[in-house]
């Protein structure tokens, strides 16, 4: 994956950085600067559900944690998306 790519969130640009964020966590989100930075080096399983968390956070931010870390969503996005992810080798 490119270190850098620009993402369109609900009709504004996000950037996805796979790096490190200011708080060293697997994923974290940046509001102010509509960052959403993804550690690298993790498995593709853990990179996509690391994605589909954090977009979640910024789809709908109003959601808990415990809501977005254990909803049924989650689970449904991360499997739709690593079908896709396979489709596309
Ligand atoms: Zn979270």
């Amino acid at each position: 994956m490119k270190q850098n790519k620009k993402i369109l969130i609900n009709g504004e640009y996000w950037t996805l950085k796979t790096k490190y964020g200011p708080r060293k966590r697997v994923g974290e989100v940046d509001f102010d600067k509509r960052i959403l930075y993804i550690r690298p080096k993790q498995s593709q399983f853990e990179l996509v559900s690391t994605i589909v968390h954090e977009l979640l956070h910024i789809i709908y931010p109003y959601l808990d944690e415990d809501v977005i870390e254990n909803g049924e969503g989650m689970y449904f996005l991360t499997e739709k998306i690593l079908k896709m992810v396979e489709a596309e080798k």
